[in-house]
């Protein structure tokens, strides 16, 4: 069944691995970026020009949520101790897709997800479960990462230059803990 989702957008590779394969499918699209993890602010607008790019790209509408990077920290910064992928992690989804789902209520849509768990190293059954805990059937159960995901996404983002992160987002992974992104 064809749907009108809105797709909570992390970056330029993840948002064209994870559009291109939901337009395969026959939906349409419509991003929304929100990240308030992303430090420093810099960064944050690096890879806001890439996914606008990829919106280009791929044509499809981008709305763009607040960064506070402050009240980001209130939730997630009690567990800066923590290594990629524990509670730190979970907040930080929690968060993101709570945000979406508050923008999907207020528009003109079917379901929502989330580009999340297109990452390699992204725990696709946690974001699932925190999508559906908090919506039910409005969100859209996904894998980005399967049928080789990743790496298609990775294709299209050096053909279209997009910007290619070296870490997650925080403060806590700026030393380059994710090397499957570079
Ligand atoms: S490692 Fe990534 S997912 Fe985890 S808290 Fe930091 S930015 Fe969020």
């Amino acid at each position: 069944m064809r749907m009108r989702i809105l797709l909570h957008i992390c970056c330029g590779v993840c948002a064209a691995g994870a559009v291109q394969e939901l337009k395969a499918q026959g939906h349409s699209v419509t991003g929304f970026f929100y990240n308030p993890n992303i430090y420093p602010e810099e960064e944050y607008h690096r890879r806001l020009g890439s996914v606008q790019k990829a919106a280009e790209q791929l044509g499809f509408e981008l709305y763009i949520g607040k960064y506070d990077h402050n009240e980001w920290l209130s939730l997630a910064g009690k567990f800066k101790e923590e290594p990629e992928g524990a509670r730190r992690c979970e907040i930080c989804f929690h968060a993101r897709i709570k945000r979406t789902y508050e923008h999907f209520l207020n528009g003109d849509f079917d379901a929502f997800t989330t580009t999340l768990t297109i990452g390699p190293m992204k725990n696709a059954s946690l974001i699932n479960d925190i999508g559906s805990r908090l919506a039910g059937n409005s969100f859209l159960q996904a894998d980005f990462k399967k049928k080789d995901g990743f790496k298609k996404a990775m294709e299209l983002a050096r053909a279209w230059e997009l910007y290619r992160q070296n870490y997650c987002g925080c403060e806590w992974t700026r030393d380059g803990v994710t090397p499957h992104l570079k």
